[in-house]
């Protein structure tokens, strides 16, 4: 539970003055629902205000601080008009403006005849100057206050910088001292302000210097969270590891019979990043602490076998094993390229997905639970709660950044001792994988199986389509199978669907009836698979797709790759794409089609592309360009986001925090002492309370 000590911090924004459920929406918009939420709202700039002596004096587009007279209010004709305040001085007047004002408040904010000192943005307003919604209103004395530096915040329509800075001070109010979680000598080297310090300096700055990441009270703050993450993530490790394994004795062979049978039906040997792989793997099999690791690797690296050959060992044992891919294309796919080794061996294989349903479901339930089935591959559908193994020992997930990390423990739950192997095609960097991952043992295939050729990427203007269409009429006549993917239009699904039905219909008027299919995310799941297959057959010499096939499909016949407009596409994404062709034994090609002229981080991404297939270089490269809160999909991925620290750019902060946990836990994997206590109440202020539960109520 959490600490009552942060209660203040989590009440709703809605408990506050002057929020009500309107304001409350708009705050939502911003990410701002709880008080700790404005706490984290970072500003991002300084406003300063330029003394002015007179009203003379200001110039339209700097933001001034003046002593003025109230000289009149004039009360808008129509609602749509603003309120106007008109104020002078000896050298001039000005008129303040205000929409959706309320006449009454201005009346008292700003009483005809007095004395006031405002400051804003000076506008031009034909000949006469005004100043729309003043940042600041106050008595002539407060003249130091309306010219000191304000905070800058990130906005949304409808919240006045004002109202936003009014609630950030009332969140400050709440902010109470905590106890120190820091190691206290990191603290005293780095020059750290202690944690509700650091959050009222974020709050204050008074210079553009406080404002960067280099900042003392940034640094902390950065800290806090990244160490929140880390210490989440090595609980979580722990927990998983400390639900009793069981030790796989197969795997203390490195090869049991099913294997070797499996190894010998396979038509190739295995790479030695494979076998580096499996080794890591069988060690965390043959040991009676559950296996918690990530299997990277770039597309076509070859994980699937290595799955096959981990998830043998429990059947080996009598047990069973569950292979989960994100998506049903997926998962047949998997079952198509397992299904004939499996035959080969003797291996009772069985697909689920949210497509089986009524009797045919019950029956492969049924013999799932009698352990009938030896290995069950599936969608999300398996992770149903109606979904029971007669003895689940061992589960592989692929693609691992589309479930959750609820999922899988829920997965962990079906079986006894569940050893995970999560399979992943995304290279991240090291420090996004430690972030990310942190909780996982990670293995790397480093290395392509052999005989692949190089693919051969161009990158075209748009005009030359008609050049491309020819091309790829010659290919197809030499019996080439092409995937043509279409552009990704902003995040409209049903404007990308009209471009690529577009353009199947206007390659299918070229190269005639029969050769062109279409696969889309609206079609059922049986076409989708259906023109898949059909692809894979070559009865359809091309793929008109929208990014549905970004993830795994393999059809090693395909050879030819068209990407159009690819500079919509981020760097990581069109690698992913290009990686559905170079995977037989021809040579390849991926065309990027792009609509001049490029932008100077389009140019950079085709760039790098045609330089490079090394998926690891990519994804650094693709960090470099975006920042690294995108390259991890972290929607998608339910990751949580980071909102004080990156880090890519804190590295060094990220390092610290990861040996710092690792320190303290070894020493009190309780977190019972003084500093885990204060360590506990980390975890609840960076909303980590997932990790926090499987600590001892303390
Ligand atoms: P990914 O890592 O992208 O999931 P796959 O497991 O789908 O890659 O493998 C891509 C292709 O490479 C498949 O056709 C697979 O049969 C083949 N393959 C895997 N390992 C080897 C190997 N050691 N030698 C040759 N081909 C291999
Ligand atoms: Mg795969």
């Amino acid at each position: 539970m959490r600490p009552q000590i942060l209660f203040p911090l989590f009440a709703s924004v809605e408990a506050l003055p002057k929020v009500g459920p309107a304001r409350a929406k708009l705050l939502a918009k911003l990410g701002l629902s709880s008080v700790v939420d404005l706490l984290w709202h970072r500003p991002v700039g300084l406003v300063e205000h330029r003394a002015r002596g007179s009203i003379a004096e200001t110039v339209p587009g700097e933001s001034a601080a003046l002593r003025v007279t109230v000289e009149e209010h004039r009360a808008p004709e129509n609602p749509r008009h603003p309120w106007r305040v008109r104020v002078r001085d000896a050298s001039g007047f000005l008129h303040l403006i205000f929409f959706h004002a309320k006449g009454d408040y201005l009346a008292k904010l700003l009483p005809v005849g007095g004395e006031r000192v405002v400051a804003g943005k000076i506008e031009a307003y034909g000949v006469e100057k005004q100043m729309p919604h003043p940042d600041f209103i106050g008595a002539p004395e407060s003249f130091s206050t309306a010219t000191a530096p304000q905070p800058v915040y990130p906005m949304t329509a409808g919240i006045t910088p004002k109202v936003l800075a009014g609630l950030i001070e009332t969140a400050l109010s709440r902010v109470m001292d905590l106890p120190e979680w820091a190691d206290q000598s990191l603290v005293k080297q780095r020059n750290w302000p202690v944690w509700a310090e650091a959050v009222r300096a974020l709050h204050h700055p008074k210079a553009d210097a406080e404002l960067q990441p280099t900042n003392p009270a940034r640094q902390r703050l950065a800290y806090d969270e990244i160490l929140a993450n880390q210490m989440a993530l090595l609980l979580l490790r722990e927990h998983h590891k400390r639900l009793t394994g069981r030790p796989l004795v197969a795997a203390a062979h490195s090869c049991g019979a099913l294997r070797a049978k499996l190894r010998a039906a396979l038509p190739f040997a295995l790479t030695r990043a494979q076998e580096q792989a499996l080794l890591e793997i069988d060690a965390d099999l043959a040991s009676d602490r559950r296996m918690l690791r990530l299997l990277q690797g770039d597309v076509g690296s070859g994980k699937t076998v290595v799955a096959l050959l981990t998830l043998a060992v429990a059947i080996e044992e009598g047990a069973q094993g569950a292979l989960m891919a994100p998506t049903e294309i997926l998962a047949r796919q998997h079952l198509e390229t397992i299904q004939p080794l499996a035959d080969a061996v003797g291996l009772r294989v069985a697909v689920l997905t949210g497509r089986d349903k009524g009797k045919p479901r019950e029956a492969l339930l049924a013999s799932l639970a009698a352990g009938e089935i030896d290995l069950l591959i599936g969608t999300h559908a398996v992770f149903q709660e109606d979904v029971v193994f007669k003895d689940l020992a061992v589960a592989v997930i692929d693609e691992q950044h589309r479930f959750g990390v609820h999922q899988r423990l829920a997965l962990a739950h079906k079986g006894r001792g569940v050893d995970v192997l999560v399979m992943t095609a995304t290279p991240i960097p090291r420090s996004l994988a430690l972030t990310a991952y942190g909780d996982l043992d990670i293995s790397r295939l480093t290395e392509k199986p052999p005989g692949r050729k190089p693919i051969d990427t161009r990158a075209l203007p748009l005009e030359r389509l008609e050049e491309v269409v020819f091309a790829v009429g010659r290919a197809i006549q030499r019996d080439a199978r092409v995937y043509w993917v279409c552009p990704l239009v902003e995040e409209s699904e049903l404007v990308d669907l009209a471009a690529a039905t577009d353009r199947a219909a206007a390659l299918e008027q070229v190269f005639g009836p029969g050769v062109v299919g279409l696969v889309h995310g609206r079609l059922k799941a049986a076409e989708k698979d259906a023109a898949i297959a059909a692809f894979a057959r070559g009865n359809l010499k091309i793929l008109v797709a929208t990014t549905v096939i970004e993830v795994g499909i393999n059809v090693p016949e395909a050879t030819i790759m068209v990407i159009e407009h690819a500079e919509r596409y981020g760097l990581a994404q069109l690698h992913q794409l290009r990686g559905r062709v170079g995977r037989g034994g021809d040579r390849s090609t991926c065309l990027l089609l792009y609509q001049a002229p490029l932008g100077e981080v389009a140019k950079s991404r085709l760039k790098i592309l045609r330089e490079s297939e090394d998926g690891f270089r990519i994804a650094e490269e693709d960090l470099r360009l975006r920042g690294s809160g995108e390259v991890l999909g972290t929607k998608q991925s339910g990751l949580p986001g980071f909102k004080l620290c990156d880090p890519v750019q804190q590295e060094d902060l990220l390092l610290t925090a990861r040996a710092d946990a690792q320190n303290l836990l070894s020493r009190d994997p309780e977190l019972d002492s003084e500093r885990g206590q204060a360590m506990r109440i980390l975890l609840y202020l960076f909303e980590r309370d997932a990790a926090a539960r499987f600590l001892r109520a303390g």
